[in-house]
């Protein structure tokens, strides 16, 4: 599948989270950034999606300044979302990971804003709260709402194959460089990359059964962008 056809899902996709988002309780608003930290992980094709938003000034500026906090610390995950669900099914130790807000900001915020709102990834998109984070240190979110996120996670995962997934700096970073977004675009092969993870497939959805009922119509609304064409 074409790389404009899989962005066209990506952002459908999107749109159907935003959609059920919007109608849930939460306190969210503009500047507040509690969750807009430096930990924020993403797919190669998120990650291509925010590249199409620069221009080509942006993008050489973006690179040198992401290159300058590449070795600060930050969440490198172990393992991506769908390898998550894997252990989780198969009743397996998942490993321990260290994440810490207090690491830093993320690198897109600006006067407490987005810089790139419209493309941001579906861990931000995720992150909502009924209750202000700052007071309790962690987001309060409907047990319903983590279902969901989990399912979308997992689709963008899956149609990412063979992309990768980390956190965002390295992967702007991986795709900043032409050699490598040049073999991100034409599906050839890459090397496995420093910090980053190869996507897996979704074997099973993370779906608790008091869910189910209420989940069916998200996923079938998910299956309807078109991203059935992944699955064959
Ligand atoms: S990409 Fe945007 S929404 Fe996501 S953490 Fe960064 S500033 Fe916040």
């Amino acid at each position: 599948m074409n790389i404009e056809k899989k962005l066209r899902i990506l952002n459908q996709l999107y749109k159907i989270h935003d959609n059920i988002i919007k109608n849930q309780e939460n306190i969210c608003k503009k500047h507040c950034s509690t969750c807009c930290t430096c930990n924020v992980t993403m797919t190669t094709l998120e990650g291509f999606n925010i590249i199409n938003f620069f221009n080509e000034i942006n993008k050489k500026e973006i690179r040198f300044k992401l290159k300058s906090l590449s070795d600060f610390k930050k969440y490198r995950p172990k393992i991506t979302t769908n390898g998550f669900a894997d252990l989780c099914v198969s009743k397996k130790k998942v490993p321990d990971e260290e994440n810490n807000p207090k690491w830093g900001r993320c690198f897109f915020l600006q006067n407490n804003v987005c810089s790139i709102y419209p493309v941001r990834p579906i861990g931000c998109r995720s992150m909502i709260s009924k209750t202000i984070c700052s007071i309790n240190d962690y987001a309060d979110m409907d047990p319903f709402i983590i279902t969901v996120n989990y399912i979308f996670l997992q689709f963008v995962e899956h149609m990412d194959i063979p992309g990768q997934y980390g956190n965002l700096t390295d992967i702007l970073l991986f795709l900043l460089k032409t050699d490598q977004l040049l073999s991100y675009t034409n599906h050839s092969s890459f090397n496995p990359t420093k910090h980053l993870l190869y996507n897996r497939p979704m074997k099973m959805l993370l779906i608790p059964p008091n869910h189910k009922n209420r989940a069916t119509p998200i996923i079938r609304s998910i299956q309807n962008s078109g991203i059935e064409d992944f699955f064959v």
